[in-house]
């Protein structure tokens, strides 16, 4: 990558002074949940394709799923023991000649004699004539016949999982933008589908710029940065099922950031920049996202740390976003809006950030959203609690060490105490 010596920068013409915002200035700007619905209401859906039901974890479905059977699809039994008719229990019998075996999987035998019993295995299907099951643990075997013992309590369908019981064949059991996860999965297997229609998933690249960063494997001048930002955006998007990441790193060169994010947007659904956003001379990201059509949504919101934060949609409806180079910010911005941001674009249903209590008091002293990284501990009066682990500002990304995510605290300047319940994120 070409490298400008510091002597060749021009001073800068026009001062542009990063200054904390007042009240006034912060109301001009979107909220949290302002910037957060204007990414909802402009994002672009994903193609939906169809694909194996192996390929499926975390995919969001685009189609509805009904039952295809009664669920149980038989009388289920539930135990290992015998089948017998509770009738005969009831009459007093406690011996009853085993008459056969009724294992999972075969088509059901009937019980002729009703003083006798069938040997029957768990998910095997209830013999004919029997209405229960008793477990081995309940009986002795002598002989060919089970004893039961007294004091048994036997009485019609005990173990013995009826049919419908779960759901009944047509109930919808899925619907669209629905996630999935393990159960889901079970269900969509169950309806006998082996295939199942779901959005694609989003091609991504994380875009690093800065003339500073150096990848971590190769030699670095005093000063210099090491690159990170790219491989923490990529482990929180890849912990949250998003696998087809590319990553590119550019210089703060206007043309040459021009031409590769051209590139990037022909071939990609989302693009994540990180740097650049802000109001340095060199920084270009906003001026060339215009340029190539990517029409700005908002530049900046009213928070800390993360405040110029851009989003914007490509002329091909890509997500794009201006990712605020520190580290905190980036990773902060990138869960905050980039993550639900895709999730919207796989047509999945909003989610709710967990709420949780504030483990200790904690003053917001600028009239902005506040982001403050947290331990959660277990407290033995609130369960969970959020311990502040502020960091020492948006370049500390050390102090995220040990921390689980952050939480969303509400403008200052003011006093939040303990146990003060806010929205929390996790790494
Ligand atoms: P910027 O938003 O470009 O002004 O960058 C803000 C700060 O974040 C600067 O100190 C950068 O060196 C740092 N930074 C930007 N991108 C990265 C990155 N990919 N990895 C680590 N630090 C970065
Ligand atoms: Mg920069």
């Amino acid at each position: 990558m070409p490298r400008r010596k510091p002597s060749a920068r021009s001073p800068a013409s026009k001062r542009t002074a990063s200054i904390d915002l007042g009240l006034a200035a912060a109301a001009q700007l979107p909220s949290p949940a302002e910037a957060e619905a204007l990414v909802r209401a402009r994002v672009q859906p994903l193609p939906v394709e169809s694909r194996p039901l192996a390929s499926l974890a975390g995919a969001v479905l685009a189609q509805s799923v009904r039952s295809e059977r009664d669920q149980p699809p038989f009388d289920r039994v539930m135990m290992d023991g015998i089948a017998l008719a509770s009738q005969a229990w009831r009459a007093g019998r406690r011996r009853f000649r085993i008459a056969g075996t009724q294992p999972a999987g075969s088509p059901p035998l009937r019980l002729e004699d009703p003083d006798a019993c069938f040997e029957a295995m768990t998910g095997a299907v209830l013999p004919r004539g029997c209405d229960c099951v008793i477990p081995v643990e309940r009986l002795t075997v002598e002989d060919g016949v089970a004893v039961v013992d007294e004091g048994t309590p036997v009485e019609p369908f005990w173990n013995v999982h009826t049919r419908g019981l779960d759901c009944r064949e047509g109930d919808m059991l899925l619907t669209r933008g629905t996630m999935l996860g393990a159960p889901e999965l079970a269900v969509l297997a169950s309806a006998g589908l082996p295939r199942a229609d779901v959005h694609a998933d989003p091609r991504i690249v994380i875009v690093a710029t800065g003339d500073e960063l150096v990848a971590p494997d190769q030699p670095i001048e005093a000063w210099q940065v090491r690159r990170s930002n790219g491989y923490a955006l990529r482990a929180a998007l890849h912990l949250r099922g998003f696998h087809r990441v590319a990553e590119d790193h550019l210089p703060d060169d206007h043309a040459v950031l021009a031409r590769r994010l051209a590139t990037h947007l022909a071939t990609h659904d989302v693009v994540l920049l990180t740097g650049g956003v802000s109001m340095g001379r060199f920084d270009h990201v906003p001026s060339v996202l215009r340029e190539l059509g990517v029409e700005e949504v908002f530049h900046k919101v009213a928070q800390r740390p993360g405040k110029p934060i851009w989003f914007g949609i490509g002329p091909a409806g890509q997500t794009v976003f201006g990712l605020p180079g520190n580290p905190v910010s980036s990773l902060v911005c990138l869960l905050r809006y980039a993550v639900p941001a895709i999730y919207a674009m796989q047509g999945a249903q909003p989610r709710r950030p967990e709420q949780v209590p504030l483990g200790a008091p904690h003053a917001v002293k600028a009239a902005l959203w506040h982001y403050l990284p947290v331990h959660v501990e277990q407290s033995p009066a609130l369960g969970g609690v959020a311990m502040p682990r502020p960091t020492r500002g948006s370049g500390d990304f050390v102090s995220l060490l040990g921390t689980d995510g952050f939480v969303e605290l509400p403008p200052g300047p003011r006093e939040l105490p303990a146990g003060c319940v806010v929205a929390f994120y996790r790494w």
